[in-house]
């Protein structure tokens, strides 16, 4: 899932600056499992601001609601009759979800009130740990499971560095090396002829945002 944090109230407050009548976005999807933006943390969120502009003697009038998934533009189509007559739109959404949000409706301001950490596991109640950068040429199937980008201190595709140390990674001795991760997991396969495998190293010169067409995919007709 998507991983973020919420803003620090301090930087909400600014973006909000001068606005007096907004409407509080939140999602119901990875935002919402990680409890940064769904129902709940809007709700908390608006009653902040409201508490916040009420004693700074600048009311706010602010109302919220959450969608299913703002990444998603039919799940946007419910904002298009309730969006009127506010002068921002907050959203709790991750940076996917804000630029759809954003493209939707060009002529309000969308205002983030998250920061999108990662794509990530839940490790326990409030615990969640990075585990793919989608870095776009995945490597999991020669490295028995393991991420060496996202677990690897130095991302390495072709690994260990020099610095691994008895399963440890030369940053920490807290931290497990993720080639030696790969190393034990491939010898627990019998695959260790995967370790030598080369992977060339990632291409860089295409910066434009990448995309994915999924066979058969066809265009709705609102769209063409
Ligand atoms: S190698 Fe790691 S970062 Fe790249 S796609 Fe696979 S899981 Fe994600
Ligand atoms: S010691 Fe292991 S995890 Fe740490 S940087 Fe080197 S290869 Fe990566």
């Amino acid at each position: 899932m998507i991983v973020g944090k919420r803003k620090p109230f301090e930087e909400i407050k600014d973006l909000i600056g001068p606005y007096k009548k907004v409407l509080n976005v939140g999602c119901g999807t990875c935002v919402a499992v990680c409890l940064v933006g769904g129902e709940k943390e809007v709700d908390v969120l608006s009653a902040e601001i409201d508490m916040a502009r009420r004693l700074s003697k600048e009311p706010i009038d602010i109302d919220s609601i959450t969608v299913e998934r703002q990444c998603d533009r039919e799940y946007l189509e419910v904002l298009d009759d309730k969006v009127e007559g506010y002068d921002a739109l907050l959203t709790m959404a991750c940076g996917a979800g804000v630029q759809f949000l954003a493209e939707r409706f060009p002529e309000t301001p969308v205002l983030p009130m998250v920061d999108t950490t990662f794509i990530g596991v839940n490790q326990g109640v409030g615990w969640y740990e990075e585990r793919c950068r989608s870095c776009s040429s995945c490597v999991l199937g020669v490295t028995g499971g393991v991420c060496p980008v996202t677990m690897c201190a130095k991302s390495l595709y072709n690994g260990p560095c020099g610095g691994t140390n008895h399963g440890k990674c030369e940053i920490s001795d807290d931290q497990d090396c993720a080639w030696h991760m790969i190393y034990e997991r491939l010898e627990k396969q019998g695959r260790l002829d995967g370790i030598i495998a080369f992977t060339p190293a990632r291409e860089h010169e295409n910066q434009v945002p990448r995309t994915t067409i999924q066979p058969g995919y066809k265009k709705p007709e609102s769209e063409q």
